[in-house]
């Protein structure tokens, strides 16, 4: 494994961007040239919905004409990952795509990642891992979709609870979890992706909350670019609403779809984004 220096010269600045020096710029973009990336196509397609079973995820509460009502987080996250699995495997019958669950069910985090780690992936294939989820935030207004992909700097800065007050607790170890498989070029470029086809499907009725990470430079070439989307807010009225609604979730689960071919084509066609 090629692993940049360590005891990088960084900064953190108030806006949250990453500053380095130019000599561990330098060193970034040395990085990249010695790397022999292999080539090769992503083989797995694991899709995560996040809790289930005893587990509901968030909750929110809305009312729709009067009518009190309310919404878990792991119904929302499974059917989005249902539909966006039937999409890929019509797409993809050479691929395969995996559920870490295909029910209502509770899963302990190893078993999540379980799945992933059996694979075992041949010379050259790769794996993508998309966990989904939705938000939650006492603030009632917060709404709208957003993917985090992120740097092993943000390991210790997920523990703390304050700087991450929007993030939904549980997704934390998740994210670590993610973090272990490495932050990746690809990660990045996955997460874009999603994004912007999340946007076209979406973008007008919903708010683009962006990507969330903060560095771009990567550690090691891993063979597993993960990304966590979170859809919406359940803890927002009318994202409720529209989280409820099935048409809703197919156009999120189309946004998802859509992102993972695009990604895939480029990646497919580049052999690996990383040369
Ligand atoms: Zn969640």
């Amino acid at each position: 494994m090629n692993e940049l220096r360590t005891g990088l010269k960084s900064e953190l600045t108030a806006d949250g961007r990453f500053l380095i020096d130019s000599e561990t710029a330098a060193d970034v973009a040395a990085f990249f040239e010695q790397q022999e990336f292999e080539a090769g196509g992503v083989r797995y397609i694991v899709i995560d919905p996040g809790h289930g079973g005893k587990d509901p995820g968030a909750i929110g509460h809305y009312t729709v004409s009067g009518e009190k009502k309310s919404l878990n987080e792991k119904d929302v996250v499974l059917q989005t990952a249902l539909e966006t699995a039937d999409m890929l495997s019509a797409r993809y019958p050479d691929k395969e795509i995996l559920l870490t669950r295909g029910d209502d069910r509770y899963l302990k985090l190893e078993e999540r990642t379980e799945v992933a780690n059996s694979v075992e992936l041949a010379e050259g294939e790769s794996m993508i891992f998309i966990s989904i989820h939705a938000n939650a935030s006492f603030n009632t207004k917060a709404r709208g979709f957003e993917v985090w992909y992120l740097p092993p700097e943000y390991r210790r800065d997920l523990l703390d609870e304050e700087r991450f007050g929007e993030v939904d607790s549980d997704v934390i170890p998740i994210l670590n979890t993610m973090l272990e498989e490495e932050y990746t070029i690809e990660s990045v470029i996955l997460g874009e992706k999603l994004l912007a086809s999340l946007d076209e499907e979406v973008g007008d009725i919903s708010v683009n909350r962006g990507p969330k990470e903060e560095s771009w430079f990567v550690v090691r070439n891993a063979h597993m670019p993960s990304v966590l989307i979170e859809l919406g807010f359940v803890t927002n009225q009318e994202e409720a609403v529209l989280l409820s609604s099935s048409s809703y979730l197919k156009k999120l689960s189309k946004g998802i779809y859509n992102g993972i071919v695009e990604f895939i084509n480029d990646y497919e066609l580049t052999r690996g984004y990383s040369d």
